[in-house]
C-alpha cells in the first residue's frame, strides 16, 4: 500500500533492537484518514471471506481494528492482557511474549464473544516474530471459530514470524513489508 509506505518512510523512526517507531501516525497519535484507507484496503483484500468478527490485542491493535471494522460492518473483540493467574472457565486464553517489552502476557477472550459460528479476521499493527499472531490464532482455534486470516499494517519481513506462519498455512495480508531498516533510518520495502 503505497500511501502507507510513503508515510513510514517520512515519519517512521528506526530504534535499536529492530524496533520501528510510528508514534506520529499509528501507535500514539493516530491518523484516522490513513486508518480509513488501511481499513478499506483490508476489506478489499479479504473481500472473498465471510468475515463476521475482527479480533485484535490490546492496546495498539484496537484503534486500527475499530476503523477497519467499519469497512467490514462487524464487531471488534480485543484480547485482554490478564494480570491475574486465576482463569475461570469463562475465557479462552493464550500466552504471548511481547516483542517490545520482552515479557510474557496471559491474554484472554471471554467465551461468549467467540464461537464456532464465527469467521474471524485477526488485525494487528505489527508482525515481527509472530508471537502475537500465534497466541491470537490459538484463541480462535480453542473457540472452534474459523480463522479467515490476518491483516497486518506493518510486517518486518526480515524477522521470521510471517514466513513461519505462512508456511504453516495462515493467510496473512501485510500492507507494508519492510525488507530492511538501518540504524541511520534507511527503510527498504519488499
Ligand atoms: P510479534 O509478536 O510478531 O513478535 O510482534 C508483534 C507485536 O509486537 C505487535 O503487536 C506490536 O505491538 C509489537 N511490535 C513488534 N515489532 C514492533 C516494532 O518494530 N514497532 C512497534 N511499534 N511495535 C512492534
Amino acid at each position: 500500500m503505497e500511501l502507507l509506505k510513503q508515510r513510514i518512510k517520512k515519519d517512521g523512526k528506526v530504534r535499536s533492537g529492530n524496533v520501528l517507531k510510528v508514534d506520529s501516525f499509528l501507535n500514539h497519535q493516530m491518523d484516522i484518514s490513513l486508518f480509513e484507507a488501511i481499513g478499506k484496503e483490508f476489506k478489499r483484500r479479504f473481500a472473498d471471506c465471510p468475515i463476521n468478527k475482527i479480533l485484535t490485542i490490546e492496546s495498539s491493535g484496537i484503534g486500527i481494528a475499530c476503523i477497519a471494522a467499519q469497512s467490514f460492518g462487524v464487531p471488534v473483540v480485543f484480547a485482554k492482557k490478564n494480570t491475574t493467574k486465576n482463569i475461570d472457565g469463562a475465557v479462552y486464553s493464550a500466552q504471548i511474549e511481547s516483542f517490545t517489552h520482552g515479557r510474557i502476557y496471559n491474554v484472554i477472550v471471554a467465551r461468549e464473544f467467540l464461537s464456532p459460528d464465527d469467521n474471524v479476521l485477526i488485525i494487528d499493527d505489527f508482525l515481527a516474530n509472530g508471537k502475537a499472531l500465534i497466541g491470537l490464532s490459538q484463541i480462535v482455534k480453542k473457540s472452534g471459530a474459523n480463522l479467515c486470516g490476518a491483516g497486518i499494517v506493518i510486517e518486518k519481513g526480515f524477522q521470521n514470524g510471517g514466513k513461519q506462519l505462512r508456511e504453516e498455512g495462515m493467510r496473512i495480508e501485510s500492507l507494508a513489508i519492510i525488507k530492511s531498516m538501518t540504524d541511520d533510518g534507511e527503510i527498504e520495502f519488499e
